[in-house]
């Protein structure tokens, strides 16, 4: 899915993303379980456009989360947004792409089947 949100980041260094600016962040979502729910799903995909589209699309993610909103904060909380998502893959812009996996979620999980 793509957000198109803005943010500013506070670092402990001189950068231009300190100045809020925007993004058209593409994320990906992947998710996992032992058993597939009554409706022959992991989880709903329009629940989970819903959670994170659905809260971050068009807004400034610095008033929207209570968190400096760096791409890889963003995977993080993406992650624990989602009982059954073990990884979020988080492109700021092209080439900038952060990554968060629940490793708890993935332990005995052969590493072919979680690409
Ligand atoms: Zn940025």
């Amino acid at each position: 899915m793509t957000v198109s949100a803005s943010h500013s980041l506070h670092l402990n260094y001189e950068s231009k993303c300190s100045r809020l600016h925007g993004h058209n962040w593409r994320i990906t979502v992947f998710c996992m379980a032992k058993h597939k729910d009554e409706n022959g799903m992991v989880v709903d995909f329009s629940h989970v456009k819903r959670l994170i589209h659905g809260r971050l699309d068009h807004g400034n993610l610095n008033e929207l989360l209570d968190f400096n909103p760096t791409a890889e904060n963003l995977a993080e909380w993406i992650v624990g947004q989602i009982p059954q998502c073990y990884k979020a893959v988080v492109e700021e812009s092209e080439g900038n792409v952060a990554m968060c996996v629940d490793e708890q979620m993935t332990v005995g999980v052969p590493a072919a089947l979680l690409l």
